[in-house]
C-alpha cells in the first residue's frame, strides 16, 4: 500500500512557476537533509529547466553527517548545480546562500552587475518559512526600520542587486517511489490522516535496523536487533517504554508514534534515511508510482 499524496491546488503553484521562471536568475530547492531525494519535486526540474540550482540540504543539526557529505557531493558533481547545507541554528545563512547563488550565476550580483533574482521552493515542513525569517531578520538588522519583505511581491533583499522570492502556492511533494511515501509520511512532511503509522514506523525500522542498529539498541535499550523482525521489534519497543493495553499486550499505534517522534527530533540519533545511491536504485527499480 503506497502513500500518495497530490492535492488540487498543485496545478496553481506549476502555473504560477512557470510564469515567473523566465526572469529568474537562480532556483534554491530546499531539501530536507535527512531525505534529500524524497524531499525534492520532480516537477520543479522540469519546469525550472536548465536554469542553474542551488540544493539546500536544510535540517542538517538532524542529519547523519557523513551521509549529507555524500549527497553535497552527489549534487555538486551535477552540471549547473551547487549544493550546501543549513540548519535553524544558523543565525546568517545569507553569506553562504549570496556565495552560492553568485558562483552559479557571476554574472548577476555584484556591485556593478545585473540584479541576481533567486526564486527558492520547497515541500512543506522543510523549514522555508523558518530560513526566510532568519534572512529577514538578518536583513532588518542590517538596515535598520526598512523592512526586508515587500508582502505583496513576497520578496527579500538580501543584499544591494540580489532578490530572493518566495515560490508562489505550495509545492507540494509529488511522490514516485514507494520508499519516498514511507521517508516523507516519518519526516513529518505529509499530513497524519494521510497514511498508516503502524505501517510507516514498521518502514523505518526495518531500515533503521539495517542501516543504524547501533542507535536503536541505545536508545530502546534492546540486544541484537538486527536479528528481530520489524514488527517483533515495534513490539519490543512498546514493551521497553510500557505502552500496553492490558494482559501484557503491547500498543503497537502508541509504539509506532513513539519510534516516529524519537526519529523527528533526532532523540534517536542523526539518521539519514537514504543515500544518493540507494535512492538511485529505488527509482531504477522500476517501483515508480
Ligand atoms: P515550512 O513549512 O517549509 O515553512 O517549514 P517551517 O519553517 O515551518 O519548519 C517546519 C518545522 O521544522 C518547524 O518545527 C521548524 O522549527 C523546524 N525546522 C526548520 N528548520 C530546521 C532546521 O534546520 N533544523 C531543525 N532541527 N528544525 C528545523
Amino acid at each position: 500500500m503506497a502513500i500518495q499524496w497530490f492535492p488540487g491546488h498543485m496545478h496553481l503553484t506549476r502555473k504560477a512557476i512557470a510564469e515567473r521562471i523566465a526572469e529568474i536568475d537562480v532556483v534554491i530547492e530546499l531539501l530536507d537533509a535527512r531525505l534529500p531525494g524524497s524531499s525534492a519535486n520532480p516537477m520543479l526540474a522540469e519546469l525550472t529547466g536548465h536554469k542553474p540550482g542551488l540544493k539546500v540540504l536544510n535540517k542538517q543539526d538532524l542529519a547523519d553527517p557523513g551521509r549529507t557529505a555524500l549527497w553535497l557531493a552527489h549534487y555538486n558533481a551535477q552540471p549547473a548545480t551547487r549544493a550546501i547545507g543549513l540548519d535553524a541554528s544558523q543565525t546568517a545563512p545569507a553569506r553562504q546562500l549570496i556565495e552560492a547563488c553568485r558562483q552559479l550565476a557571476p554574472q548577476r550580483g555584484g556591485s556593478m552587475a545585473k540584479p541576481m533574482r533567486v526564486l527558492i521552493c520547497g515541500i512543506p515542513n522543510v523549514g522555508k518559512s523558518t530560513l526566510i525569517n532568519t534572512l529577514v531578520g538578518t536583513r532588518k538588522a542590517k538596515t535598520g526600520d526598512e523592512a526586508g519583505v515587500t508582502k505583496l511581491e513576497q520578496r527579500i533583499v538580501l543584499a544591494d542587486g540580489f532578490y530572493l522570492w518566495d515560490t508562489p502556492g505550495m509545492l507540494w511533494p509529488r511522490i514516485i517511489v514507494a520508499q519516498s511515501g514511507y521517508n516523507l509520511a516519518a519526516s513529518g512532511a505529509i499530513g497524519r490522516n494521510a497514511f498508516d503509522e503502524e505501517l510507516v514506523a514498521l518502514e523505518l525500522l526495518g531500515y533503521l535496523k539495517r542501516h543504524y542498529a547501533g542507535l536503536l539498541e541505545a536508545r530502546f535499550k534492546l540486544d541484537a536487533v538486527a536479528g528481530l523482525g520489524d514488527e517483533e521489534l515495534l513490539e519490543a519497543i512498546g514493551r521497553q517504554r510500557g505502552a500496553l493495553l492490558g494482559k501484557g499486550r503491547v500498543n503497537l499505534q502508541k509504539a509506532a508514534e513513539i519510534v516516529m517522534n524519537e526519529f523527528r527530533s533526532a532523540s534517536l540519533g542523526r539518521i539519514t534515511l537514504e543515500t544518493p545511491e540507494e535512492f538511485g536504485q529505488w527509482l531504477a527499480a522500476g517501483q515508480l508510482l
